[in-house]
């Protein structure tokens, strides 16, 4: 059976150091505007702590990749194990993937005008190693899973902040962060 990759991402662990984008940054020697991996705060409604609690985000290798539907010169393709690959050489620059990507994933590159995003170092993949975002994490917050085999329990398809996953059905997986006891120093 074919794969279906996607990125595990484990709020509970992240520390929101930014390791993950600034070797994915170094790795792919990109310009100083663009980053195919970010880190966020969640949202304080849901996660009162805003210097404890982060999503690391970057392409969801969507199962309906919207970016791959309204590409007019087919320059994005899925791969059979789930990888949503942009081949940077057809892109013509027109910016219809960054106006269909609900996740805002796709990044215009000035200097080249053309668009680029994250490809899960699918080459690396294919070598059998680790994307760099997920070999540089201190906290191992980030993995790959095949969603074939992967249990699911524990885990959830959206964080606040998030966008609706029921558009594009994006392969992410997040496990939410609990909330921490509060330390009361008043008494
Ligand atoms: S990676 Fe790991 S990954 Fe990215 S901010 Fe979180 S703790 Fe850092
Ligand atoms: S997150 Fe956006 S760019 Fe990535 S596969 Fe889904 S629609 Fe395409």
């Amino acid at each position: 059976m074919a794969k279906k990759l996607g990125f595990l991402v484990n709020s509970e662990r992240c520390i929101g150091c930014h390791a993950c984008e600034m070797a994915c940054k170094n790795e792919y020697q990109l310009d100083p505007s663009i980053r195919w991996r970010k880190v966020y705060p969640l949202k304080e409604e849901g996660f009162p702590l805003p210097e404890r609690n982060f999503m690391s985000l970057a392409c969801n290798h969507c199962e309906q990749p919207e970016c791959v539907r309204v590409c007019p010169v087919k320059a994005y393709t899925k791969r059979e194990d789930g990888i949503v690959i942009q081949n940077h050489d057809r892109c013509i620059g027109c910016k219809m993937c960054i106006m269909a990507c609900p996740y805002g994933v796709p990044q215009f590159n000035e200097r080249y005008k053309k668009v680029e995003k994250c490809h899960m170092c699918a080459q690396r993949q294919d070598r059998g190693e680790k994307p760099v975002c997920v070999a540089s994490c201190p906290m191992e917050a980030l993995s790959v899973i095949d969603l074939n085999s992967f249990n699911e329990y524990g885990t959830v398809k959206s964080l606040p902040g998030f966008p609706d996953p029921s558009i594009t059905k994006p392969t992410t997986r997040f496990v939410n962060p609990k909330m921490g006891v509060q330390i009361r120093r008043d008494r």
